[in-house]
């Protein structure tokens, strides 16, 4: 445990520093956690982060601190929360930015701009600390990336994984059955422990994998359970259905998932697909 004190660095490992920025919400929780690795001449800063000038400043005061430079900027994904201080620390420190490519919805980083992509199994030399290796991890939505630090079996996993609740997958970018299938992939890696986006350290990673793909899918046989009674139903039909064990402000959000099973379920040829109204095939 350690602590989630925002502006301050915080070492959770050998060569390894979490600064949480200033954005508590909703949806982030504690704030998002921008990384910072040391690599072989300075560091890599892993989700930037928002664009607040606060915590750009303090990224700058964690390296000064550490007493090494920024030489490299690292994204799991382009949400609004991860990686738009990618730009103005880009433009202070000349460091490259290395990421997913972008993606067109309405949820993004507009100005993100990669000066180097990365893709599923790339990896990253970072000298004494080893090899990071670059995991696809689509769902949450489609450019995710996870990033493996092998020397403490460490996973980076941005929105895929988070400490303290689900995330939210909204089509169409984001997609349920490459969710789960993404869980699914990373049980095949050798992961200790989850540095998620949002949150504490995840200690007994593989539980943690196992029960999301479980909670999904027990999700989803609710999603099933209530189109069975209601047949010809949308997503806004049956939300209050499938999450009565969810507050009811919450209810627009979870709309997202809802849609997200739905189209899972269609994919899978369990349910058809009607001018946005599902039913469950026979
Ligand atoms: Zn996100």
């Amino acid at each position: 445990m350690f602590a989630l004190t925002p502006g301050q660095p915080v070492q959770i490992a050998e060569g390894v520093w979490r600064l949480l920025a200033l954005n508590p919400g909703m949806m982030s929780g504690p704030g998002t956690n921008t990384y910072l690795l040391e690599g072989t001449s300075g560091l890599i800063v892993l989700d930037p982060g928002p664009e607040d000038p606060r915590h750009i400043a303090n990224i700058e005061a964690a390296a000064q601190q550490i007493g090494l430079p920024v030489r490299q900027i690292l994204v799991t994904h382009t949400h609004r929360d991860h990686s738009p201080a990618a730009l103005a620390l880009h433009e202070q420190t000349g460091a490259p930015r290395l990421g997913p490519c972008v993606v067109n919805d309405n949820l993004q980083d507009q100005h993100w701009q990669p000066d180097h992509l990365l893709k599923d199994g790339d990896s990253i030399q970072l000298g004494a600390l080893g090899e990071l290796t670059v995991i696809s991890t689509p769902g949450h939505v489609s450019n995710h990336l996870c990033f493996l630090l092998h020397r403490h079996g460490m996973l980076f996993s941005g929105d895929h994984l988070i400490n303290g609740s689900t995330v939210v997958i909204a089509p169409p970018s984001g997609s349920m059955g490459a969710y789960i299938r993404s869980l699914n992939k990373l049980l095949d890696h050798d992961v200790h422990v989850i540095a998620p986006g949002h949150g504490d350290l995840i200690h007994q990673p593989q539980q943690a994998i196992e029960q999301t793909i479980s909670h999904r899918l027990k999700r989803e046989h609710k999603v099933r359970s209530a189109l069975s009674e209601r047949p010809n139903s949308s997503a806004s039909d049956l939300v209050a259905i499938v999450y009565d064990d969810t507050p009811a402000f919450l209810h627009p959000i979870a709309e997202f998932s809802l849609l997200a099973h739905l189209i899972k379920l269609n994919e899978d040829g369990d349910a058809t697909v009607n001018g946005g109204r599902y039913t469950l095939s026979s």
